[in-house]
């Protein structure tokens, strides 16, 4: 079974699904019986959630720039003649 810095080196690999089925098995007896790991990977797993929310609202509605460039170069339905 894996030790505690084992266990931290993994936590990015093991949120993000990288890891083969014996490391994830070690990985979780580790957590079934460390509460420091345990909470850590948590921690982790919730900084992941929010940086891929974030990703995700920052990604949509283009600055006014762009979108008026782009309305320009489509000479799409923009006001600009
Ligand atoms: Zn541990």
């Amino acid at each position: 079974m894996f030790r505690c810095n084992e266990v931290v080196e993994r936590a990015s690999l093991l949120i993000d699904g990288d890891l083969g089925f014996w490391p994830r098995l070690n990985i979780r007896l580790h957590l079934a019986i460390c509460r420091g790991c345990r909470a850590f990977v948590e921690q982790m797993r919730i900084t992941h959630d929010l940086t891929a929310m974030a990703g995700a609202l920052h990604d949509p509605a283009p600055s006014e720039e762009i979108a008026a460039a782009l309305a320009r170069r489509k000479m799409g339905p923009g006001k600009k003649a």
